[in-house]
């Protein structure tokens, strides 16, 4: 659920068809309709799609006498224009331009089409067949001296390598782009790049949120000396998306404000209200949730106007969180099941399981544990879906590195010796990336074999351990606990000393499993058994006997220390906090006491007293001492 509004990714390619400019006497409307469709495209795609159109219709109408050139500029803009506007199936034009006589020979523009429809491949997520298209490009654009080509390819290739989390080799082909751009003055196309950098820096997955930070701020600048207001409002919120990222909330507030300000300065209604929600996020972050209602209150109510859906339930999201965060979970109920069922029509799983997560919190809050249940069971299958879908990217990325490296294996020796040359240092690079790779591999598989001979080592060991304590918690288990009891009687009989026994069981923990699964339940144990134990006197001793129950047996104990010490049980439970869980949930458990009778011999008999004690104090409310 980032905030990362990109620049158009085509913008940057419109100086590329400056670069060849046809004869103006060639076909001045044609001309005129091409130009126009160039500084249409940011803005209005659709009128700069209509205008490219009707330049190509009027070629068509001119035959045989109509301008190459000219033709070949436009269904390049064409191809341009789909990429960046995720038309469903355009390869197939752009396959049918490639094949025509047209761009029969390597030329500038035949290169351009050929980026383009890497980026087509790329947005169709062919990313082995992109990447060879890519690597085509750079080595024409090479051969051809053509700069701007090489430096929008490079873009272009780093924009697909940040999407296969290849960070540092995108990283190396932006600054490569960024100082042709400079060094030809193509001020948009280096703001362009400044911006991708900045972005790779501050993504979740790098995290480099200081060098995000000084690009964005190069960039503002670049910006604001361009009067590109619109711009620099994109900048003011990435920037301030990172500082949010950095938890620095209150610079982040600051900054979301003054994006909000520019674009309401430019009547940007839509890009206002969306800066209300940004800026409500961080009020509830800095808890201050009644200040983010307002502004949530008044996007919702534009969005409804305006009739748009996505952003009505985006709002009702963040309004249901709000809500949740000022104690009302009906009511943030009400919000998060409104948007809810839009992200469902749309499968938009990322946002489902946000918003489940919610749901379980506000069901949880409200004590409907069934419904708590269902929406974090559903969540958590959310996040399994969306692990594997991250994995598969990850897979995704080796596979396309593994076929490059492949690829260019075989073309090596067709290259000039400059390109080789220059190859070479690349290969090396990647060689020793894969190098690091093996090693990795290896050192694994060395770390693997050091496991084994040190499980051989230590099994023994474990086996005798396994039998004697329970495998979750670590404390002795019941019969452990059975033979300890007997020596501490023993014990106390010579010592003619009391002795006193507690039985404990958590408080409601099947609601523990239902609500947060039984792998945070087993945390919980876990837990609850160390506060236990961080309770106990030196000499006393606690065991596991059942699921979620314990014993522990108290040497030198009567009644009243034994109380002392189940209330500093009860107390150190109380006071645990499970911030990995969930930060609100609170854990109790209820405690029977039993002082051993005269020369009670035996452990059973104390022990269900005990537990009788521990049945009485649930059937009081749970959470508190029983004798
Ligand atoms: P009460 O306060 O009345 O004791 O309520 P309760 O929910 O604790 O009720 P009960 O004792 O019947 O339920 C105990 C639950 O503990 C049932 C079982 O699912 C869970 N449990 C038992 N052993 C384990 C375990 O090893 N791990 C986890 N996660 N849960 C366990
Ligand atoms: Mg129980
Ligand atoms: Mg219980």
């Amino acid at each position: 659920m980032t905030h990362k509004p990109l620049l158009c990714a085509s913008a940057l390619l419109l100086c590329a068809f400056c670069l060849h400019a046809v004869p103006a006497a060639a076909s001045p409307a044609v001309i005129q309709l091409l130009d126009e469709a160039e500084r249409l495209e940011a803005r209005d795609p659709k009128s700069a799609m209509q205008r490219t159109s009707e330049a190509l219709a009027a070629l068509d109408a001119q035959g045989a006498a109509a301008d190459e050139g000219l033709r070949r500029r436009a269904l390049v803009q064409r191809c341009w224009l789909q990429a960046s506007n995720r038309l469903t199936d355009p390869l197939l034009d752009v396959d049918k331009t490639l094949a025509s006589p047209l761009f029969g020979t390597w030329d500038a523009q035949r290169a351009e089409l050929r980026l383009c429809r890497g980026a087509l491949l790329v947005n169709q997520r062919t990313l082995n067949e992109a990447s060879r298209e890519y690597e085509a490009v750079l080595a024409e654009a090479e051969r051809l001296g053509n700069r701007a080509l090489l430096a929008d390819a490079l873009t272009l290739r780093a924009e697909m390598r940040t999407e296969l989390a290849d960070h540092a080799a995108a990283l190396a082909d932006l600054q490569r782009a960024y100082d042709i751009n400079t060094q030809l003055a193509r001020s948009r196309s280096q703001q362009q790049v400044l911006n991708n950098i900045a972005n790779l820096y501050s993504d979740n997955n790098v995290g480099a949120y200081e060098q995000a930070i000084d690009h964005y701020k190069r960039l503002l600048d670049l910006q604001k000396a361009d009067q590109a207001e619109r711009d620099a409002a994109v900048t003011l919120h990435n920037l301030a998306a990172t500082y949010e990222a950095k938890k620095d909330f209150p610079q982040a507030l600051a900054l979301f404000r003054q994006g909000r300000e520019i674009e309401q300065s430019l009547g940007l209604q839509a890009e206002t209200m969306q800066a209300n929600r940004a800026i409500a996020r961080t009020l509830i972050k800095l808890g201050q949730p009644e200040d983010a209602l307002p502004m949530l209150d008044e996007a919702l109510r534009f969005f409804e106007r305006a009739g748009d859906e996505d952003s009505v339930a985006q709002m009702r999201t963040t309004r249901g969180v709000a809500l949740q965060a000022l104690a009302r979970p009906r009511d943030a109920l009400v919000e998060l099941n409104a948007a809810l069922a839009v992200f469902e029509r749309q499968s938009d799983d990322a946002f489902i399981e946000f918003i489940e997560g919610q749901r379980a919190l506000a069901f949880a809050a409200l004590g409907q544990w069934k419904a708590a249940a269902q929406a974090r069971e559903r969540q958590i299958a959310l996040v399994r879906t969306l692990t594997e879908a991250a994995r598969n990217k990850q897979f995704a990325r080796l596979q396309v590195q593994f076929d490059t490296a492949r690829k260019e294996e075989q073309n090596a020796a067709l290259f000039a010796e400059n390109t080789a040359r220059r190859q070479a240092l690349e290969d090396a690079g990647r060689i020793q990336r894969l190098q690091w790779l093996l090693i990795a591999v290896g050192g694994v598989g060395l770390l693997g074999l050091a496991a084994m001979t040190w499980r051989q080592l230590t099994l023994s060991r474990r086996m005798r351990d396994l039998a004697l304590s329970d495998e979750l918690t670590r404390l002795p288990n019941r019969r452990n606990l059975l033979a300890q009891a007997q020596l501490r009687m023993d014990q106390a009989d010579e010592d003619k000393v009391p002795l006193s026994v507690l039985a404990i069981d958590i408080d409601h923990f099947k609601r523990v499993n239902d609500v947060y699964g039984h792998e945070a339940g087993d945390l919980v144990l876990r837990r609850v058994a160390q506060a236990c134990t961080g309770a106990l006197r030196t000499n006393d001793v606690i065991g596991r006997v059942g699921g979620e129950e314990f014993v522990a047996v108290l040497s030198d104990a009567d009644r009243e220390v034994a109380r002392a010490v189940a209330e500093r049980m009860r107390s150190a439970v109380e006071a645990l906090r499970f911030p990995d869980v969930d930060p609100g949930l609170r854990v109790t458990i209820s405690l029977g006491v039993a002082q051993r009778g005269e020369l009670e011999p035996m452990l059973a008999p104390l022990a269900a007293r005990a537990d009788a004690a521990l049945y009485r104090a649930k059937q009081a409310g749970r959470n508190r001492i029983e004798e």
